[in-house]
């Protein structure tokens, strides 16, 4: 039956490229506006994607749901 709605197939596929398209928004565009708040340092993607490190502090902050998490409190400081 799901072979039948070829439309419904076109549309979670949209939906993971829009997933897709989010996830290198993050790496390109979004990282030069993310800055870690406890010392403004710019963040880079790590983790195959899932955190935002910071060069300086060494905090990583977690991307839940694809959105990046900027709290200091919920960071976790990498040794
Ligand atoms: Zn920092």
């Amino acid at each position: 039956m799901k072979i039948l709605l070829p439309d419904r197939r076109e549309t979670s596929f949209g939906c993971s490229a829009i997933v897709k398209n989010w996830t290198m928004a993050i790496d390109s565009e979004l990282l030069e506006i993310l800055a870690c708040p406890a010392c403004k340092t710019p963040v880079t993607l790590v983790n195959e994607g899932t955190g935002l490190r910071c060069g300086d502090c060494r905090r990583v902050f977690p991307i839940k749901d694809d959105i990046p998490v900027m709290l200091i409190d919920e960071a976790t400081v990498e040794p």
